[in-house]
C-alpha cells in the first residue's frame, strides 16, 4: 500500500514523524511520503522510523504556491530529505509564510478577534499555519470550533484570509524538478478556478515538467475525482492520489491513512510517480 500525502507535527499533522510511520506500518502502508506544508524538517526522523518499522519513507514537501484565487499546493517527492536546489529557496518560503501569518493575525485584530501571536506559536509544533491560528481563535473564545474559525475568518476568501505562497506555479514545478523530484498538483478542488482555467493551468504546469495530478482523495466526491483523472489524462500526466492525512481526528471526515476511498488511484500510477525520482 502506497500513501503519497501525509502530514506530521512538522507542520499541521497531529502525529509526530515516528508516530505517523508507526501508524502507517500498523495499517499496512509499505511506502509513505511525508509531505508537510513548506518544510522537510520531519523527514529525517520519519526515515529513521521507517528503517525500524519496515516502511519505505519518501521525503517530500507540500509547497504553498502563489495564485490569484484559492489554494494551490504542489507536492514534491525527493530522493533525499534536503535537496540543495530546494534548500536554497526554503528560507524565502519560510519567511513568506511567517509574514502571511502575521498579516492574518493583524487582520483578525482589525476584525475584533485578536489573538496573541505567542499563543499561535505555542499551538504549533513545527511550521505555523492557519490551523494553528484557528486553534488560537477557539482558545480566545472568538470561535466555537476549528471549522467555525475557517468559515468565518481563515478559509480561502474569508474575512481574515491573506493569499499565500513565495513561488509561482511554474517556478514551483521547476524547483521540484531541479531538485530531482517528482511533482504533483495536490487536491485541484482547492483552486477556485473554472474548468477551463484549471485546464490551462495544468497545460502550463505539464509543459514545465509536472508529473501528476492528485486526482484521488477519500473526502472528494467520486465524480470530481473522475474529472481530475480525466484532466491528468488530457495533459499526459499521471493521476495519483493520497489521503492528505493530518491525524486520527480527521479520519472520520474521510482522511484515512493509506486510503483514497473508492475507486482510488491505479497503483501503477503511484509506482510510476515514485520511479521518476532521481
Ligand atoms: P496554510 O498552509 O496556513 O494555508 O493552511 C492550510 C491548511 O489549513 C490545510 O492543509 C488544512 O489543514 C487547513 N485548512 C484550510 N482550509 C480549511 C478549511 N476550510 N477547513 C478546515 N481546514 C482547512
Ligand atoms: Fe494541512
Ligand atoms: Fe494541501
Ligand atoms: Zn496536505
Amino acid at each position: 500500500m502506497i500513501e503519497l500525502h501525509a502530514h506530521s507535527t512538522a507542520s499541521d499533522g497531529t502525529l509526530d514523524p515516528a508516530e505517523l510511520v508507526a501508524r502507517a506500518a500498523a495499517v499496512g502502508v509499505t511506502t509513505l511520503a511525508l509531505t508537510d506544508h513548506d518544510t522537510v524538517d520531519g523527514c529525517p526522523a520519519a526515515i529513521d522510523a521507517g528503517g525500524r518499522d519496515g516502511v519505505r519513507v519518501v521525503p517530500g514537501i507540500e509547497l504553498t504556491v502563489r495564485v490569484p484565487r484559492g489554494t494551490f499546493h504542489l507536492l514534491g517527492y525527493f530522493a533525499e530529505p534536503a535537496p540543495p536546489a530546494l534548500v536554497a529557496r526554503m528560507g524565502d518560503i519560510a519567511r513568506t509564510r511567517e509574514e502571511r501569518n502575521a498579516a492574518i493575525i493583524g487582520r483578525l485584530a482589525g476584525l475584533g478577534a485578536p489573538v496573541d501571536p505567542d499563543l499561535v506559536r505555542a499551538a504549533a509544533t513545527g511550521r505555523v499555519g492557519r490551523p494553528h491560528i484557528a486553534a488560537a481563535l477557539v482558545a480566545a473564545g472568538h470561535c466555537s470550533d476549528y471549522l467555525d474559525a475557517f468559515a468565518r475568518y481563515l478559509g480561502d476568501g474569508a474575512a481574515a484570509y491573506v493569499p499565500a505562497g513565495a513561488v509561482d506555479p511554474v517556478e514551483a514545478v521547476q524547483l521540484v524538478k531541479a531538485a530531482g523530484g517528482a511533482a504533483a498538483l495536490a487536491h485541484p478542488g482547492t483552486l477556485l478556478l473554472t474548468a477551463d482555467e484549471l485546464d490551462a493551468l495544468v497545460a502550463e504546469l505539464a509543459a514545465a515538467g509536472l508529473d501528476a495530478v492528485e486526482a484521488y482523495r477519500g473526502d472528494t466526491p467520486v465524480d470530481e475525482q473522475a474529472a481530475y483523472a480525466a484532466l491528468a489524462a488530457r495533459h499526459g500526466v499521471l493521476a495519483t492520489g493520497g489521503s492528505d492525512y493530518h491525524g486520527p481526528a480527521l479520519e472520520e471526515r474521510g482522511r484515512v491513512l493509506g486510503s483514497c476511498g473508492e475507486p482510488g488511484p491505479d497503483p501503477d500510477a503511484l509506482r510510476g510517480l515514485l520511479e521518476r525520482i532521481v
